[in-house]
């Protein structure tokens, strides 16, 4: 099978909302009055971002979700994604899998594949998704404000909890792999969260490479410190089991949680949660913004924690 028959079975459908989609130089979209376009690209290199051992199927679900979850940390719409693909020959059930798991998810948030690159090599994706947000109600980074709270979505340390399992450094029964396996392998991007904080949340980042390194991110475009009460971070009861190193390890420093850390005045705590029970998804406040630009923990008394954890750096 040649490349053009490839893309033609595999990623060709007709556009739906695109003016031009797959099939000419440039897919053409439209984006509504009065909005900005947010853009976002994510790059997925196997043994680095994904093991050969997942499923095709969750491989394709999460290349898309983790470019979906920018969008949701932005609080934008998605409208369309492009697929840019190399892979070292034609394996036709890698690519029915992975198609499948990649249209599934698009199609649950109503969008659809313009176009892409398709080339041979190493197997590697890189995914680029389009989406529309108001101007004035964009979630940035650089927002979060002394005595604002500070917010996470879902629970933290799954998804590294089963990376360990992967590397041999912790064992979980069956059942318990599994459900950290899944978080690891099919994150849901919290997109309908992202739309909901929209003028509401005054900061927000999705968290890819850890709680400790990307509050940093937030904490350093706002100019503002932090601190986190370590014992309100959501985490499962299969996490909440293994011994307080792991724990911390996978909740601080984990990666691949796809979760909204976020900020909101105290004043709207409120409406934090009926956007997050519109949106059906848990958020957890697990502490404030301050003034001095540190990162400070406490435990559930209040008393401060020697935490030293960072976030991951892939050439650190
Ligand atoms: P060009 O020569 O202009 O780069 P290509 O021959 O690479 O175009 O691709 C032909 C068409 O197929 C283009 O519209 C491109 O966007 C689309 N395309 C290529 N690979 C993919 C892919 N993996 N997914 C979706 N569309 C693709
Ligand atoms: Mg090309």
């Amino acid at each position: 099978m040649g490349e053009f028959e490839l893309i033609e079975k595999y990623f060709g459908r007709a556009p739906r909302r695109a003016a031009v989609g797959v099939g000419d130089d440039c897919a053409l979209l439209d984006v509504e009055p009065g909005m900005r376009l947010a853009v976002s690209s994510d790059l997925l290199v196997e043994g680095r971002h994904f093991l050969s051992t997942v499923a095709p199927e969750r491989l394709g679900h999460k290349a898309l979700a983790v470019n979906l979850s920018d969008l949701a940390a932005c609080g934008a719409e998605p409208l369309a994604f492009t697929l840019a693909i190399s892979m070292p020959r034609v394996d036709e059930s890698f690519l029915a899998g992975f198609s499948r798991g990649l249209f599934a998810l698009a199609e649950r948030h109503g969008i659809e594949l313009v176009g892409g690159d398709t080339t041979a090599g190493p197997l590697s994706i890189c995914i680029t998704v389009f989406g529309q947000v108001p101007p004035e109600q964009a979630l940035l980074r650089s927002g979060a404000r002394p005595g604002h709270d500070l917010w996470v979505s879902g629970r933290l340390g799954d998804a590294r909890l089963a990376l360990e399992v992967f590397r041999g450094t912790a064992t979980l029964p069956g059942s318990a792999f599994e459900e950290v396996r899944r978080s690891m392998e099919c994150p849901e991007p919290r997109v309908p969260l992202g739309i909901a904080l929209r003028g509401l949340a005054t900061s927000a980042i999705d968290l890819s490479d850890g709680l400790a390194g990307d509050l940093g991110h937030v904490m350093r475009l706002s100019g503002v410190g932090a601190t986190v009460d370590y014992d309100a971070i959501p985490r499962s009861t299969v996490l909440a089991m293994q011994s307080a190193e792991l724990q911390r390890e996978c909740l601080l420093a984990g990666g691949d949680d796809y979760e909204l850390l976020f900020t909101a005045p105290p004043s709207r705590r409120d409406a934090v949660l009926a956007a997050a029970a519109e949106a059906q998804v848990a958020v957890t406040c697990i502490g404030g913004i301050d003034a001095e630009d540190e990162l400070r923990f406490v435990d559930g008394q209040g008393r401060p924690m020697d935490v030293a954890a960072r976030g991951f750096d892939h050439f650190a």
